[in-house]
Parts: C-alpha cells; sequence; structure tokens
C-alpha cells in the first residue's frame, strides 16, 4: 500500500436529488463483451452519484430485483434482465492533489479504464501502465481488483465513493477497508451493498517499471530503462497478440481464476505433470502456488474446440468466446465441461471468473 495522505472517511448524506429517467427494455448486445443478445427490462443510466439514493428508493418501493452494470466485459448475462439495471455513466477525472511525493486524482467510475490509463501518462503520472487495454470502467476496476502482468489496481487506490445501500447515503472507503486480494474485495464479497461512484487514486511520483512477467521483461532484454509509456505500448503489444478482441469475437477475458494450491498439493502435481506451469503467490515461507489455468485446459485437450456459437480461443484456453448466436447458457455449458475435466485431471476447481446473473 502506499503512503498517501488519508481522504475523508466519514459519511456524506445524499441531499435530496432528482430521479433519472427510466428506459424501458433496453438492449445490451454492445454493452456484453460476449455480445450476448440481452434485454434489460428496465434501466437507468446513472450519470450523477446524487441519484442513485432517488432511485433505490423506486426500486424498492417496487420490490424489483437489481444490479450494476459498468461496461459489461466480465458478465455472463441471460437474454432478459428482469427488474433495474444501472448503467454506470458517471464521468470526468481531475488532479485533485498533488506534491513532490505524488498525486490524488479522482475519476468517476463510468470512465473508460484504459483510456483512463492514458489519461495519467498524457498528465506525466505512471503507474497504471502495467494495466493498459483491460476492458471496462474504472468503477468497475476495483471490484475484482484488476490485476494484470504483475500489478493490481487496488495498490494505486487511496480510497473509493460508493453508495452504500445499507445506510443510504455516499461513503468514503479507504483502500484498507476494501480487502483487496487476488481477483477480489469487500465489492465481490458483498455484492449489492455498494455502488462505486468515484475512485481516488494515489500515483507516487517515485516510478520504476514492474517488468516481473517474463513476457513484459522480454521485451526490453539488452535496452534502457523503459519509459511508462513503452511499457504501456509493449502491454498493449502482448494484450493484442494474446487475447481475442471483444469487437471482432466475443469474449469475457479470462473465464477461469488461477487456482491457488497449498505447497504439497503442487509439489504432488509437478510429479506427475512436469510441465505444469505455476507462479509464486504470497510469502515465499507458505510456498502457495498459483496455477495456470489456461496451461491445464490446454493439457485436457479443450484449446481451439468449438461447442456450436461457443468455444474456447484458439491462441488462449482461458478465454471462452462466442463466435456469434450464443447465449450464458452455451457458454456455462461449456465452462461445467471444462471444470469436469480440469478437476478429473489435477484434482483442482477452477472457479469462473465473470459474474453470472
Ligand atoms: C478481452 C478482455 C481482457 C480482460 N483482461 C483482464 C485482465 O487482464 N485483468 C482483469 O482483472 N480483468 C480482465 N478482464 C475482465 C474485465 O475487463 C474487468 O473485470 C473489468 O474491470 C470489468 O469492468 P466492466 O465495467 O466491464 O464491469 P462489468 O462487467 O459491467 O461488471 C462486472 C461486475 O462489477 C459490478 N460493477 C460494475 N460497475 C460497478 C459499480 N460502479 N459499482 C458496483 N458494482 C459495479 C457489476 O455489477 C458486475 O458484478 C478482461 C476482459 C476482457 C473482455
Amino acid at each position: 500500500m502506499n503512503s498517501a495522505p488519508n481522504a475523508p472517511s466519514s459519511p456524506k448524506t445524499a441531499p435530496p436529488s432528482v430521479i433519472p429517467v427510466m428506459l424501458p427494455d433496453v438492449s445490451l448486445r454492445a454493452r456484453n463483451s460476449f455480445g450476448f443478445d440481452v434485454l434489460a427490462e428496465q434501466a437507468y443510466s446513472i450519470t450523477d452519484a446524487e441519484h442513485i439514493g432517488a432511485v433505490m428508493e423506486a426500486i424498492k418501493a417496487a420490490n424489483l430485483p437489481w444490479r450494476v452494470l459498468g461496461g459489461g466485459s466480465n458478465v455472463v448475462l441471460p437474454p432478459t434482465l428482469s427488474g433495474v439495471t444501472l448503467l454506470m455513466d458517471i464521468a470526468g477525472q481531475a488532479i485533485t492533489q498533488q506534491d513532490e511525493r505524488g498525486a490524488v486524482v479522482s475519476v468517476g467510475a463510468g470512465v473508460n479504464w484504459h483510456d483512463f490509463v492514458i489519461w495519467t501518462l498524457d498528465h506525466s503520472l505512471p503507474g497504471l501502465e502495467n494495466l493498459a487495454l483491460i476492458p471496462g470502467t474504472v468503477g468497475a476496476a476495483p471490484i475484482q481488483n484488476i490485476g494484470a502482468y504483475g500489478v493490481e489496481v487496488g495498490e494505486y487506490i487511496q480510497s473509493i465513493e460508493a453508495y452504500d445501500c445499507h445506510s443510504k447515503t455516499l461513503v468514503n472507503l479507504l483502500a484498507s477497508e476494501c480487502a483487496f486480494t487476488y481477483r477480489n474485495s469487500i465489492f465481490k464479497a458483498h455484492p449489492n451493498r455498494y455502488i462505486i461512484t468515484r475512485v481516488h487514486f494515489y500515483l507516487p511520483a517515485a516510478w520504476s517499471p514492474r517488468l516481473r512477467y517474463a513476457d513484459l521483461a522480454a521485451a526490453f532484454v539488452n535496452r534502457h530503462v523503459p519509459t511508462a509509456e513503452e511499457v504501456m505500448v509493449a502491454v498493449c503489444k502482448i494484450r493484442n497478440r494474446k487475447l481475442p478482441d471483444p469487437k471482432l469475437i466475443g469474449n469475457a477475458g479470462s473465464f477461469f481464476q488461477n487456482p491457488i494450491v497449498e505447497k504439497a498439493q503442487y509439489l504432488a502435481l509437478l510429479k506427475q505433470f512436469p510441465e505444469l506451469v505455476s507462479y509464486p503467490e504470497g510469502n515465499e515461507q507458505e510456498g502457495k502456488r498459483k496455477l495456470a489455468a489456461g496451461w491445464m485446459i490446454d493439457h485436457c485437450g479443450f484449446k481451439g474446440l468449438r461447442a456450436g456459437a461457443v468455444g474456447v480461443y484458439q491462441h488462449q484456453a482461458l478465454v471462452l468466446v462466442n463466435h456469434g448466436g450464443g447465449s450464458a447458457d452455451s457458454v456455462l455449458a461449456l465452462a461445467k465441461t471444462i471444470q469436469d475435466k480440469v478437476q478429473d485431471t489435477f484434482g483442482v476447481t477452477l472457479a469462473i471468473e465473470p459474474i453470472r446473473y
């Protein structure tokens, strides 16, 4: 965690507010990266945190189910989303504090994540470059503590402004209160308690490139120390090579989390599968390992497999794709087949990463 100046932590009561217009029967085909045909029965575009209280009162009065949707790049949505879908569209980003030690940047939850990363670099604020090109919104980034190439977003979050559905107020949670761990946070553990409206990042002025991941380090062997922009460009190149572009082929990135196992289980697996790919996890004494789920799925022969309209991406077995005309049911059926085979082969349970509705 970075030593950042403390953000205010006292709850702020939302003033009475106007309710935005309810939008009936909204197609979310362009707002879910699988490109499934999805219809939201009722939707509200949330452009102002102060509107959330009134919307939530209306939802409660009508006793309807509800959920928040950012960019839809980490969800598996059914053909009809009943009740209310809150489309997170809060815009805007600004440097709110800056001194020789670093800068605090406050960003609306609806801002596109990659656009924000580029904006930080344009403002000479390095730190987030390893997380370039991750699809979705800034408000969703803390939910599963997005991570890539050895960096997790939680490391750079100072605090989070959210509507707390219990206290019915806007609250400010310090990063230390968000329980960030691998692909997890308090927000994921308690769905529908907090609606994230704004994220406050702390980007320290002291910076050096983080090249722990072999792919990224390989881009700079025998070269000068790269700038943050050069790291960002290298990350984008690697991602474009390995991951399918959702605009061209529907997907939600990694469909399974990399399982973390105890040292004894790892050593037993290594004996049986000497080529098993894995990474150290947590502190070295514990000896836990994060196993490469993609390698295990590939080993089971699924890479490139097609099951009707859906399949396993031919260049990365961790990614399930929609070739066109797929649905939540078809992709989840394929996921179950993969989970069962991996369980039988390795004795390891693969957890699904995207949120299912
Ligand atoms: C090609 C591809 C590559 C990817 N690569 C990575 C990667 O490298 N690392 C990684 O970690 N992830 C990766 N992902 C997953 C995804 O991009 C991230 O999880 C991203 O943060 C999701 O953002 P979103 O706005 O699309 O969220 P959505 O899919 O809209 O929502 C995801 C969840 O967050 C909740 N949510 C969204 N916004 C809010 C809010 N404001 N308040 C409360 N809850 C909210 C939703 O209710 C839902 O449960 C990838 C996805 C794709 C398609």
